[in-house]
């Protein structure tokens, strides 16, 4: 491979959106302060080291980040790697870009060690420590650029265990995020370090039904065009979905590594105006062709927990073989591809123009003064294409703010700084992890584990050490519950949890006693 040269820094301020003069300024100053930080450094593969944070700088200010995002992104390795003090870091860019930074050096601390136990641990507390949202998106970005250059890493061991990693940790984040692009192109760029025979045989088998793959796929789109323009729909555009290698791999595994079974190697995508568009299509597309049985998925009116939102059908094509085909709006096809990190390009909020390329901010719409909507509010159901916590979020945010434009600028800070950061992770003595709301104490983390472990829990232990049961448990600690046969659940107790679970048990629990002494 040829050396990779310094993205310029003429490209990250083209690729950035809507930019201020001081967005401009900020951008170029940390620039050329971490093109200067690390010239002493190189990567494995002999380049200049500034490549990978210039590289990911230009990663987020694709994705639409703001200035102080593609700041931190260009100085992220600064504070490890070249060791320059936070206070200069302060008094250069200020305290919001030395945040994000530091967020990014603490969570490259977090190490994967193959327990399948411990990757689910590893997973909920990093998403418990990227308290802002920024954070993550940076994370995300540099573990991409490292993937994407992994075959450098000259240590075998190295480079399959961070190939591992960004299979087990950083994709599924990606996902959870909704950023459907980005965990796609994690994947396919750890697949072949981390499984490199099951890669050469993905490989190969995706290569022979490549040009059957690709006819079939042509034809049915010509078909498809002419059906629809026929039942007068015909304001659409079409798009074929190549499905990723890892992810077809872990297909094949599902499927005996039968690769007649997978009828989604390759998927029509079609993309419409309305809700209402995709509804009407699926009608003109099963009239045409007959559906797969049990294959039809309507994400529309049931999104995915991530937001993700489509109409996914297959149908048999008559020639033996069978087609996924795909139906979503504008809308829903941006926020699938990009997912949170299009709900972050604030600028674009505040001016208005929500309707731009990377858009995917509809949502957000219901906090924009009326007169700034478009038209069309049919197109996108908000409510429905949200993740669960955001639509926590957006209901508080409602709640608080009648005045749609101070409340948009409001929610995304709510958004920024709350993200996972209601709630706690603490540990068994095993390595599993329980997930509790903010201040739920050891109680509420027996109930959570066991009703049987709570109904007899006698004391605790936290870190090894006893505590009070009224003890507010924090992300992190390991929990050792002491049981006893003869103890049991009291008033006190009631009053002390937290969580419903904990308090239903407790409550039949004391019931049962009652009627116990009433006998
Ligand atoms: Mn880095």
């Amino acid at each position: 491979m040829r050396p990779a040269t310094i993205r310029p820094l003429k490209e990250i301020l083209a690729a950035m959106s809507n930019k201020s003069e001081a967005d401009v300024a900020l951008v170029t100053k940390a620039y050329e302060f971490a093109q200067d930080a690390h010239k002493e450094q190189r990567r494995y593969s002999g380049d200049s080291y500034f490549v990978h944070p210039a590289e990911v700088g230009y990663l987020l200010a694709g994705l639409g980040m703001d200035a102080q995002t593609i700041a931190a992104g260009l100085l992220h390795d600064t504070i490890e790697d070249a060791g320059v003090k936070p206070q200069t870091m302060t008094e250069l860019f200020g305290i919001d870009v030395l945040t994000l930074v530091e967020g990014v050096t603490k969570l490259g601390a977090l190490r994967y060690r193959g327990l399948e136990r411990h990757t689910e641990s590893l997973r909920k507390l990093f998403a418990a420590t990227a308290k802002d949202i920024r954070v993550l998106i940076i994370k995300l970005m540099d573990r991409l650029h490292n993937a994407r250059t992994l075959a450098y890493v000259p240590n075998p061991e190295k480079r399959a265990r961070i190939a591992l990693e960004t299979l087990e940790i950083y994709a599924p984040i990606a996902d959870r995020l909704g950023m459907s692009v980005v965990k796609q192109e994690l994947e396919d760029a750890a697949f072949p370090h981390a499984y490199p025979k099951e890669y050469e045989r993905t490989h190969e088998l995706f290569g022979e039904r490549k040009e059957e793959g690709e006819e079939r796929l042509l034809k049915v789109e010509k078909n498809l065009k002419r059906e629809l323009a026929g039942a007068g729909l015909r304001t659409f555009r079409t798009e074929a979905r190549v499905k990723g290698l890892y992810s077809l791999f872990r297909k094949l595994e599902r499927k005996d590594w039968d690769a007649s079974k997978i009828h989604d190697m390759r998927a029509l995508r079609v993309i419409f105006p309305t809700i209402a568009d995709c509804y009407s299509a699926l009608g003109v597309i099963h009239a045409h062709w007959r559906p797969v049985p049990g294959k039809i998925k309507d994400y529309i009116a049931f999104p995915k927990p991530n937001g993700y939102q489509s109409i996914h059908t297959t149908v048999y094509t008559g020639d033996g073989g069978a087609i996924e085909i795909q139906l979503r709006t504008e809308a829903q096809h941006r926020e699938a591809q990009y997912g949170i990190a299009s709900h972050l390009t604030y600028k674009e909020i505040q001016q208005g123009r929500y309707e731009g390329k990377r858009g995917g901010l509809e949502w957000i719409r219901q906090f924009i003064p009326t007169r700034r909507r478009a038209a069309q509010d049919e197109m996108f159901d908000a409510s429905k294409a949200m993740p669960e916590w955001v639509q926590e979020l957006a209901e508080v945010q409602r709640d608080q703010s009648d005045d749609a434009h101070d409340s948009s600028e409001e929610y995304l800070d709510t958004l920024k700084t709350d993200f996972f950061s209601h709630r706690v992770f603490v540990f068994t003595p095993n390595g599993d992890v329980i997930d509790l709301p903010i201040a739920a104490t050891p109680i509420d983390f027996a109930y959570a584990v066991h009703s049987d472990l709570g109904n007899t829990m006698s004391g605790a232990r936290v870190n090894g050490k006893m505590v009070s049961l009224d003890t507010e448990l924090k992300n992190g600690d390991v929990v050792e519950v002491i049981t006893k046969s003869t103890a049991h659940p009291s008033r006190k107790w009631y009053d002390i949890a937290k969580t419903s679970v904990a308090k239903k048990h407790i409550r039949s629990a004391l019931a049962a006693q009652e009627a116990r002494r009433g006998m």
